[in-house]
């Protein structure tokens, strides 16, 4: 079958490169598209990288994975998207676009004619993942963020689309697989859960890490799930995890409640009990001091490692062990 997204075509056993435009109303940018249609038939893979700007682990392993795989490897079609949100990517390296001060990922399936973060997330939404039979979409710790690396889905009210989503993100490799307990929110893989998309967000790395040896870690991690979706057979690139997965629920989330100045005294891969102190937001003119606690137990999984926080920054998101 031919694969074709907007103005790009790959027939079968062809790889095709370039990019398509979107409008986003006050601009238009060029998103960069790697099409590979696979000698045999099998289901549509779409990968997403660079959603937010400064996660460069996943552009990196998207880019290495476009150049290697070679359609008669493939059984069915990988779209790949190494720079899906170029704006913040080339603009900002931050989880906000320099356009409009928008999280992408709090806005899916976007808004055609809202602003132009909306924009961008309604054309990656319309064009690659809607009508995906799986999609992930890869992200780091930002540059100001400390994160332990691991695999996130949700929970939906369709038990067959649960247990698709379960088994990807287990598929992953990663010792911490996280779900929350919703999909109502604007997160990609979310929305494409509500659309009945099998979907998983995959997070590796943090602080700005380039680090080859990160970005081989994420590439075993997509060689594995690409072989639990059957698309390549098992190879040498196929590597087993080097731990179990272990499930875990998201408990909590924490964000400053004023802008000022973080003190955190809790940070990434600490244990803390709900109501415990875990840092201070300090106002800088006066010195006035607001305490932040945690709003759950478990462990840290990622937090702020920047000084400088304003009002809604999370400071930390808190995640225990399922038992
Ligand atoms: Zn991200």
């Amino acid at each position: 079958m031919t694969l074709t997204i907007g103005s790009l075509r790959a027939e079968r056993g062809q790889k095709t490169r370039g990019s398509l435009p979107a409008d986003l109303g006050t601009t238009t940018v060029e998103v960069p598209l790697i099409l590979v249609n696979g000698s045999r038939p099998g289901p549509r893979v779409v990968i997403t990288s660079g959603v937010h700007g400064g996660e460069f682990i996943g552009v990196d392993a998207t880019t290495r994975l476009a150049g290697a795989l070679e359609p008669d490897e493939v059984a069915g079609q990988v779209v790949i998207c190494p720079v899906a949100n170029p704006p913040a990517v080339y603009g900002g390296r931050l989880n906000i676009s320099p356009l409009d001060g928008v999280n992408i990922n709090r806005v899916f399936p976007g808004d055609k004619d809202g602003g132009p973060t909306d924009r961008m997330a309604a054309w990656l939404f319309e064009h690659l993942i809607d009508g995906a039979d799986a999609y992930v979409d890869l992200h780091s710790g930002g540059i100001d963020q400390h994160l332990l690396d691991f695999v996130g889905y949700r929970l939906t009210s369709d038990a067959e689309l649960d247990a698709k989503n379960k088994a990807m993100a287990h598929a992953v490799g990663y010792e911490r697989v996280i779900y929350g307990t919703s999909a109502a929110d604007g997160n990609s893989h979310a929305a494409a859960n509500r659309q009945g998309v099998p979907a998983i967000l995959v997070e590796t790395g943090q602080l700005g890490d380039r680090a080859p040896a990160t970005v081989r870690r994420l590439l075993d991690a997509l060689y594995r799930l690409l072989h639990h979706l059957g698309v390549i057979e098992a190879s040498q690139h196929v590597k087993p995890p080097t731990v179990p997965p272990r499930e875990w629920i998201w408990t909590g989330e924490v964000e400053s409640p004023v802008a000022g100045l973080w003190y955190p005294d809790a940070v990434t891969g600490d244990e803390v009990t709900e109501g415990q102190g875990i840092g201070r937001v300090i106002d800088p003119v006066d010195g006035a001091e607001h305490k932040v606690a945690a709003v759950s137990t478990g462990t840290i999984i990622y937090s702020m490692n920047g000084l400088s926080v304003r009002p809604g920054t999370h400071l930390a998101a808190i995640a225990a062990p399922h038992h």
